[in-house]
């Protein structure tokens, strides 16, 4: 039996209940819980077998909730909440007392976004308490862009995927935390730091400590496929050395013929990064079915959702 459905009721029963439900938003698919439900958020981690540092994101459905939850807005927080809400940007701010420490690991931050998808919109309004939820794939693995990722990683361990269709952007939300009210960039994601330069001027990048990760999603291994994965700057040349191997390519836009490429996904045939940002993760669930001795993908422009593809796919190589 599936536990896909598109019934908004039955999930809210299910969160009143303490209980935890996978829900779309426009990144990826959530595993979502009542933020001051210990039962809840404790079943969250045990689900995701996701280990206790590792903080989670707090889902508002408006602006005027933010009081509930933080205690202080810097000048330049404000305007990418007014920028980018709602959507793919998540901000870390300093946390009222109110809010469980498991849910923020422990730290005097919490961190917060609007998601930009009408069914979890609706499903916010219908609650009344915020939701934690981080991607909705066991720790490690790679986040799920469909109710379909979502019923194959959980369908023994939960009870509901609230259907909501394919993600739009496909890629984990961009974090932006604070220090001395300046904006720092934590994880690249599905909003393009030059837009959010555009909004507050430069900013400074720090994602790539590995050791006590300000955002765990920094953990230099992450959203891995099972299949050996590699990250390329000349595809040709590594087919040709691989003559051998069975091997799934993961390419922007130019179709490649070689006898070892046993399947290729081609992200964007127009070369648009927006639209193969939002391809990737279902590519490499994709190619990691398919039993092949390595995925390869060609390295793509370090530039817009180019940079935030490459992240992901580095990670994926560790
Ligand atoms: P996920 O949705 O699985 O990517 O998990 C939520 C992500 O939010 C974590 O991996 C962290 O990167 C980030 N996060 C949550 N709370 C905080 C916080 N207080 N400080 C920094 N990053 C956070
Ligand atoms: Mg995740």
């Amino acid at each position: 039996m599936t536990i896909i459905s598109k019934n908004i009721n039955k999930a809210v029963d299910i969160l009143n209940n303490e209980d935890v439900v996978a829900i779309p938003t426009e990144t990826v698919y959530g595993l979502a819980g009542n933020i001051y439900s210990e039962k809840a958020i404790r079943k969250i981690f045990e689900v995701k077998q996701r280990p206790l540092f590792n903080p989670l994101i707090v889902h508002l459905h408006t602006i005027k909730q933010l009081e509930e939850i933080v205690s202080h807005v810097p000048p330049k927080a404000q305007m990418l909440a007014n920028a980018f809400w709602p959507g793919s940007l998540t901000l870390v701010l300093k946390k009222k007392a109110n809010i469980p420490d498991v849910i923020t690991a422990g730290k005097d931050t919490v961190a917060v976004r609007i998601p930009n998808h009408p069914v979890t919109l609706e499903l916010l309004k219908k609650l009344s308490f915020p939701l934690a939820a981080p991607s909705a794939n066991p720790f490690n693995r790679i986040s799920p862009t469909n109710a379909l990722h979502v019923e194959y990683y959980f369908k023994n361990s939960i009870q509901m995927v609230l259907d909501g269709g394919e993600c739009q952007n496909g890629l984990e939300s961009t974090i932006i935390g604070f220090e001395k009210n300046e904006p720092i960039l934590y994880r690249l994601g599905a909003i393009a730091i030059e837009d959010i330069e555009n909004v507050v001027g430069k900013i400074t990048v720090k994602n790539k400590e590995e050791k006590a990760p300000n955002a765990p999603g920094m953990l230099a291994k992450h959203y891995a496929p099972k299949t050996k994965t590699y990250l390329v700057d000349n595809l040709e040349e590594f087919l040709e050395r691989h003559t051998n191997k069975a091997i799934g390519v993961i390419v922007l836009s130019e179709n490649l013929n070689a006898e070892n490429i046993k399947h290729i996904e081609i992200l964007s045939r127009s070369g648009d990064l927006k639209e193969a940002a939002s391809k990737l993760y279902s590519a490499l669930h994709r190619l990691d079915g398919l039993n092949l001795n390595m995925i390869v993908a060609q390295r793509f422009p370090n530039f817009g959702l180019g940079k935030s593809i490459n992240d992901r796919l580095e990670r994926a190589t560790k």
